[in-house]
């Protein structure tokens, strides 16, 4: 791709001529070089014959700011203090001597393959207290020759209803800027841009199709750069300085940490960037005991098919529904409290309590979990409560209410996590909830992280006047130019909540919610166990968002909810399963509703699950092998496992009356092996077919009705 040294100059000038350190996996390989007045990542060398220079220095902050006047720094490298641990970490170590600051930048490999990561840490050790000013996580200033072409690849958060587009291929044209920003908020109303899952993936289009990627490890508010001008490519990734101005506090012994970022190449397109970053997310990021379940991704089925209105009776029925299905786990959604922030069971929907619940469950074989939106206060007033009238609680707020404010039903004020004595209370909430109702799993939902927040006691930096509080869906959300070291704070309470909750509940799972796919992003990733991907959960809906979501994250981790949807016939019952079936299957719905051939139907499809489709969902190759699902034409999904040897196809037909056919053109299959087909619905005989045949011209598939489907296993059937 970028031909700047050759590969041999390269080997020689690591080991010959140069001392400076290198980061490596498998994939990538990073020359550091810590010669002038700021480190810099010096050159990277990635598939493909890659080796692109990087002329942006490392902009280490120049100043700080002490009782309200600038104070300048000058930094020095204290080679003594480096951590060289070639090619795993590398830490460079510069200090200022007045003030009196220690700054480690660092970069990491976690695992034999994949991206590396990185990070700078600030520390306080002076005795005052003092603000810094936004420090980016990464900055890179490729020197590219203008005549390469650039493709820049990102995809949308699902968050609300999945766009028409939501994954996204620019062309880099000399002047080509680019932004993409994520919070845990993503407002995707009319017009309002919408939010990325903050990886970018960029690469030429001539074959290899080499390129390099690189993502935030973190779900506050977070932006992407990118630009080409010149003979430079230029991409800044970190804390979003929009609202500005940013700053943040650093108390005396106290530390600030970039958002942690990875960096990677590839070559294959955004599958290749793909098929080696979802495997290490789920080696560096992932639990490691959520992984070891065989059961994981878990069939599950969810109450909200009847909203609010679940109650024990309606349970009992659900449980004893689930377990005939084949179901794994059970999953109370909203409507099981007594209130608003009073996160205790409704005595008259639940009189023997919830635990009686989870117990029942137990006894059936199945896992238990339940919705909950913890940091919410609201008007209640029973012991545990947490109310927004008491002073305690009303300092957490990220503002204060009015008196004739009133929650909704299931959303009332924020509390802002970041606050000390909020974290802790919320630990210990969290904590009770997990024990007391015997949960296998605990879904948060709602706006976990604040947007902003009034008051001038906490942690974060205090608002100033470009505030606005703006009343929205029962809680008063506030805008403010503190937003992003608001979420800074937040978040990492949050992360500070769930490990410890992980490590008190080993096997516990979190499901990530937030208002439906707002928080998808590689720092929940790391404290998760799967995402809600929208909230929208149509078939088409379903399918677009684990479409876009599923190039950068496991399959595994994206859930899908299954609502109920017209099915005329069982061809479009099936669709509608399936369209939720490429990641973890939740149902939503009324299942005792179903006729007998609908319900004998998805009690196959789940077996069907469990024993063929989940093992290569966990494991298997994911290869995008038709545009982005529009309800129209034919859309699908190809996994393959090459240790197994097997696969599968999706193939889903759209609504067009005259599109009985489509050929699905495969990838990641040897042209020269061939495989066998299995029709799953008897669409077409078995047969086997040459890779050649597979990867090249395609392969038929033919459905009668419009809005069906079709599964093609896949089996290796060795050579020619
Ligand atoms: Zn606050």
């Amino acid at each position: 791709m970028f031909f700047l040294l050759s590969l041999a100059a390269a080997a020689s000038a690591t080991t010959t001529w140069s001392p400076d350190p290198v980061v490596a996996t498998s994939d990538i390989r990073l020359m550091l070089n810590a010669s002038g007045e700021a480190p810099r990542l010096a050159i990277m060398y990635g598939p493909g014959h890659q080796d692109i220079m990087n002329r942006a220095g490392e902009s280490l902050p120049r100043s700080v700011e002490i009782n309200g006047a600038n104070v300048a720094i000058t930094w020095q490298h204290k080679k003594e203090l480096d951590l060289l641990d070639d090619p795993h970490r590398a830490v460079f170590v510069y200090e200022s001597a007045e003030p009196h600051l220690r700054l480690r930048w660092e970069w990491f490999a976690r695992a034999e393959f994949g991206p590396i990561e990185h990070r700078i840490t600030i520390e306080n050790l002076g005795d005052k207290e003092l603000w810094l000013p936004m420090v980016d996580s990464l900055r890179l200033e490729w020197k590219v020759p203008p005549t390469i072409e650039l493709r820049s690849f990102y995809v949308e958060k699902g968050a609300d209803k999945p766009s028409d587009q939501g994954t996204h291929l620019d062309t880099m044209t000399d002047g080509y800027r680019w932004t993409g920003a994520s919070s845990t908020y993503a407002d995707h109303s009319e017009g309002a841009p919408r939010e990325i899952i903050p990886a970018e993936i960029v690469y030429s289009p001539a074959q290899p199709r080499a390129g390099w990627y690189a993502g935030i490890e973190f779900s506050g508010c977070t932006r992407i750069t990118l630009e080409r001008s010149g003979k430079s490519v230029r991409s800044v990734l970190g804390l979003n300085p929009d609202p500005g101005p940013f700053r943040t506090r650093l108390v005396p012994g106290g530390s600030f940490e970039t958002p942690t970022v990875f960096l990677g190449a590839f070559e294959g397109g955004p599958d290749g960037a793909g098929n080696q970053l979802r495997p290490w997310v789920r080696a560096v990021l992932g639990n490691p005991l959520t992984w070891k379940d065989e059961h994981y991704p878990l069939v599950v089925n969810n109450s909200w098919g009847s909203g609010m209105a679940i109650d024990e009776p309606l349970a009992l029925r659900m449980i004893a529904e689930s377990k005939e299905l084949g179901v794994e786990m059970f999953h109370i959604d909203a409507g099981w409290f007594r209130g608003v922030g009073d996160w205790y069971p409704d005595p008259k929907k639940f009189p023997h309590g919830l635990a009686y619940i989870a117990d029942e469950a137990h006894k059936n074989g199945l896992r238990f979990g339940i919705w909950v939106d913890w940091t919410q206060a609201a008007l209640d007033t029973e012991p545990g409560a947490l109310n927004v009238r008491d002073p305690r609680v009303r300092d957490w707020l990220v503002a204060d209410v009015g008196p004739d404010w009133k929650p909704e039903e299931f959303k009332g004020q924020t509390a802002d996590v970041g606050a000390p004595a909020a974290r802790d209370y919320f630990r210990a909430e969290v904590k009770r909830i997990v024990d007391d109702y015997h949960l296998d799993m605990l879904e948060h939902d709602g706006y976990l992280v604040a947007q902003g927040c009034v008051r001038s006691d906490h942690p974060h930096a205090p608002p100033d006047r470009s505030m606005v509080v703006k009343h929205e869906w029962g809680s008063d959300f506030v805008y403010a130019s503190n937003a992003t070291d608001v979420s800074y704070h937040a978040v990492r309470a949050y992360y500070d909540i769930y490990e410890h909750t992980r490590k008190e509940h080993p096997g516990l799972l979190f499901e990530i919610c937030n208002d439906g796919g707002r928080m998808v992003d590689f720092g929940s990733a790391a404290h998760g166990d799967y995402f809600s991907i929208t909230d929208t959960y149509d078939p088409l809906s379903n399918r677009r968002a684990f479409y876009d979501t599923s190039f950068v994250l496991p399959a595994a981790m994206l859930e899908s909810y299954v609502e109920k949807w017209t099915t005329p016939r069982i061809e479009n019952f099936l669709y509608m399963l399936r369209s939720g079936m490429m990641g973890w299957l939740t149902l939503m719905l009324d299942t005792s509703v179903w006729t007998p051939e609908q319900h004998q139907a998805a009690k196959d499809a789940v077996a069907l699950y469990k024993s063929e489709l989940r093992p290569l969902i966990r494991d298997g190759r994911l290869h995008h092998v038709s545009p982005r699902p529009d309800g129209v034409h034919w859309d699908g999904v190809e996994y393959w496992d090459p240790a197994r040897g097997k696969g599968v196809v999706f193939a889903f037909r759209g609504s067009a009356p005259g599109e009985t056919e489509h050929r699905f053109v495969l990838a990641g299959l040897d042209a020269r092996k061939r495989y066998r087909l299995h029709f799953q619905d008897g669409s077409a005989p078995d047969r086997t077919a040459p890779g050649s045949e597979l990867i090249g011209p395609g392969f038929p598939v033919h459905l009668k009705n419009p809005l069906s489907s079709e599964l093609i296993f896949l089996t290796s059937a060795g050579g020619k």
